[in-house]
């Protein structure tokens, strides 16, 4: 079972554990899962570019370990979190409450228990906003029919997408960075590699909004945007 994908993902924790320490509870716990998903991701696609592996980099975390035919070949979308009806793909406030209500139906549930009233949000699964940003950042922004209507901006690809997300992880992202605060410091990270140009930044912030990450301290923020680009096989080629 020692696949590129799942081996970057639990080596990128080592490199968590020696940045920022992201708690491994609330939304922190869902960035840091989210994190070593994403680092995944670049690990791959370097591997692709120095010709390591032919195979390109791949935003189903676990797939590598799947034959095709599975119901669910791969362990997490980032493409549509919620296709594994466990994660979320909007950002949600109960990511941070200790004891939440979980309405009839509601995903996320980390409790044993399925009849019970109250749950934490498991993060795995809250870890879904932020993979779902960093795709779409990478490449899901173009990948919506008519996408350009909405004046959604081009995605960076992956390659920018990563050097952003690390530089917030090793100079912005604390113990308790939250969701808000992880859009602040991917865009502030956009502006210092990329200073002069506005369209790296314009994309972070546009997948951050996609995904209705709050872009104030106090929650608030853009309305997440569920069905937007979810379909990765509408990229272009
Ligand atoms: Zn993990």
């Amino acid at each position: 079972m020692v696949t590129l994908d799942i081996t970057g993902h639990e080596i990128s924790h080592g490199v968590i554990e020696s940045s920022s320490q992201l708690s491994y509870a609330y939304s922190f716990g869902g960035l840091n899962e989210a994190t070593a998903d994403i680092m995944s991701v670049c690990i791959q696609d370097f591997a692709q570019s120095t010709g390591a592996t032919p195979r390109p980099a791949s935003f189903f975390p676990g797939s590598q370990m799947f034959s095709p035919s599975c119901k669910q070949p791969w362990i997490r979308s980032m493409v549509n979190p919620a296709d594994d009806n466990k994660s979320w793909s909007c950002w949600h406030p109960s990511f941070d409450a200790t004891w939440v209500p979980r309405p009839n139906g509601a995903p996320g549930s980390g409790g044993a228990d399925g009849g019970s009233q109250y749950c934490f949000v498991d993060v795995h699964w809250s870890s879904g906003p932020a993979n779902r940003a960093f795709w779409l950042m990478s490449k899901g922004l173009a990948c919506q029919p008519g996408a350009q209507r909405r004046g959604a901006p081009e995605p960076i690809g992956i390659r920018k997408a990563c050097d952003v997300w690390y530089r917030a992880l090793t100079n912005y992202f604390s113990p308790v960075t939250d969701y808000y605060e992880a859009r602040t410091s991917t865009v502030k990270a956009a502006q210092d590699l990329f200073p002069g140009s506005s369209k790296e930044a314009a994309a972070v912030a546009a997948a951050w909004d996609v995904v209705g990450a709050p872009d104030s301290p106090d929650g608030n923020g853009p309305r997440c945007d569920p069905g937007f680009a979810i379909d990765s096989s509408a990229c272009p080629a």
